[in-house]
C-alpha cells in the first residue's frame, strides 16, 4: 500500500494544488492532504474552511482524505504509516527550499519526498496571490477549484 502525504497550508486550495493531488492519485494508493497548523501564522481562511474546500473538491475521489496536524511532518508520517511526502515544484526558489526540507526530513526518518513538476497552466498560481486577488476584489475564481468560495 503506497500512502503519501501532501502537506501544506492550503490557504486556500488552488488549481496548482488540485493539479498535483490529481496527478498524485495515479501514483499512490492513498493521498492524505494534511493541513499543517502553525500557531505563529495568520490565515485568511479558518482551518474548518480550508478543510471543507479540499473535502468538497475531492468528494468523488476515494483515494484522497484530508486531515490537519501539528508538529513535524515526518512525525506524522511515522505515526500514520506514511512512506512518501508529495510536493509540487514551480520554480528554482521552490527547488532550493524543498531540497533543504527534503534532506532534513531524510535525516529524521526514512521517508522519501516525491516531487511533481507543476503543470504549465498552473505554474504561476500561489495561495498568496489568490489571497491578494481576494483582498482586492478581483476574480479569484479563475485560480481555484469551484469548491473555494468566499462567503
Ligand atoms: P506551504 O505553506 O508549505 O507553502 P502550500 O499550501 O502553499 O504550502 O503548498 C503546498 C505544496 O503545494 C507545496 O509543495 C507547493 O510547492 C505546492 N504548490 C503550491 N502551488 C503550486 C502550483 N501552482 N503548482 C505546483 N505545486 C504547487
Amino acid at each position: 500500500m503506497k500512502r503519501a502525504i501532501f502537506p501544506g497550508s492550503f490557504d486556500p486550495l488552488t488549481l496548482g494544488h488540485y493539479d498535483i493531488i490529481k496527478r498524485g492519485v495515479r501514483l499512490f494508493d492513498e493521498i492524505i492532504v494534511a493541513i499543517g497548523i502553525n500557531a505563529e501564522k495568520k490565515y485568511m481562511f479558518s482551518l474548518e474552511e480550508r478543510k471543507q474546500f479540499i473535502v468538497e473538491a475531492f468528494k468523488d475521489e476515494p483515494k484522497v482524505s484530508v486531515v490537519s496536524y501539528e508538529g513535524l511532518t515526518v512525525d506524522f508520517c511515522v505515526k500514520n504509516d506514511v512512506e512518501f511526502i508529495l510536493r509540487g515544484l514551480r520554480n528554482p526558489a521552490d527547488f532550493e527550499f524543498e531540497k533543504a526540507i527534503a534532506h532534513t526530513n531524510r535525516d529524521l526518518a526514512p521517508i522519501e519526498t516525491i516531487f511533481l513538476l507543476t503543470s504549465a497552466q498552473t505554474s504561476y498560481i500561489a495561495s498568496s496571490i489568490v489571497r491578494d486577488v481576494i483582498r482586492n476584489n478581483g476574480d479569484y475564481t479563475l485560480l481555484v477549484p469551484d469548491s473555494v468560495r468566499v462567503k
